[in-house]
């Protein structure tokens, strides 16, 4: 069985409904912040661990609007994991802000969905709009990594380690990945962006979208795996999760919580 983690490194609460839903929605000027989390799966009987996403470099955050709280690699210091060490990082997709800092894993390789390089590399990426969420920097580097033997590609479902499922979502970007990951309280479900906020679970999708039945197909999907509960399936931007998961120990609140 497996401990789960959520770990916040910044967030914007400068954004508005409309950055993050489509119309119609009836309050589209209204504030809507979002924060950017990275997750961590650790075995104690093992001693096993598995992060997921690697956030964006803190550099970036100022043209972003983004604030910046601390590194990925600081928060998962805070809970006992040296990212140095660790030796499994799935990314959930490769947009900037889940596949900008794996330069802080140099011990891990990088799970990736076939679909999701070959979405980012290729024909698709001649269009602005469906490139606007990659960085071609992070992209190049991690095609580096793939002739390092560092990035292991699945194509479709995968369980990698017993008790973790990557599940192939797609929808708002090609090849992405959500996992269901068994802990002693039940399955949770990290959702990534294949739902950014509670709300876009009730029928309500983010704006950013390749194909958009996978994404609402997805929705149902995310809460079939975590039993039919909706509370067991954790968004990946919704800044809310720090207050419906405990802190992970004395001083995260706000941080980093525990979410199975
Ligand atoms: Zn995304
Ligand atoms: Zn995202």
């Amino acid at each position: 069985m497996w401990e789960v983690y959520a770990l916040r490194y910044a967030e914007n609460t400068g954004r508005r409904r409309r950055n993050h839903f489509l119309p119609p929605d009836d309050a589209h000027d209204t504030p809507h912040p979002i924060s950017y989390f990275v997750w961590a799966a650790r075995n104690p009987g093992t001693g096993a661990v598995v992060v997921f996403d690697t956030g964006f470099p803190a550099h970036r955050a100022p043209a972003l609007g983004h604030t910046w709280h601390r590194t990925p690699a600081e928060a998962l210091a805070l809970i006992g994991i040296d990212a140095a060490s660790v030796k499994d990082v799935v990314l959930t997709h490769l947009h900037y802000d889940h596949a900008g800092g794996y330069d802080a894993f140099p011990a891990a390789r990088f799970h990736l969905q076939d679909a999701e390089m070959a979405y980012a590399t290729g024909r698709c990426m001649c269009h602005p709009h469906l490139r606007r969420p990659f960085i071609a920097e992070d992209v190049t580097g991690l095609v580096h990594h793939i002739y390092r033997d560092r990035v292991v590609f699945h194509d479709g479902d995968a369980e990698p380690w017993q008790g973790i499922r990557l599940l192939a979502i797609g929808g708002h970007s090609a090849g992405l990945m959500s996992a269901r990951i068994e802990t002693d309280s039940g399955p949770i479900v990290l959702a990534s962006d294949a739902a950014h906020f509670d709300e876009t679970l009730r029928g309500n999708p983010f704006p950013i979208v390749l194909d958009m039945k996978k994404v609402l197909e997805g929705h149902k999907r995310l809460i079939a795996e975590a039993g039919g509960n909706v509370a067991r399936v954790v968004p990946g931007h919704d800044p809310a999760v720090l207050l419906r998961f405990p802190a992970a120990g004395p001083g995260l609140d706000g941080k980093v919580v525990r979410l199975g």
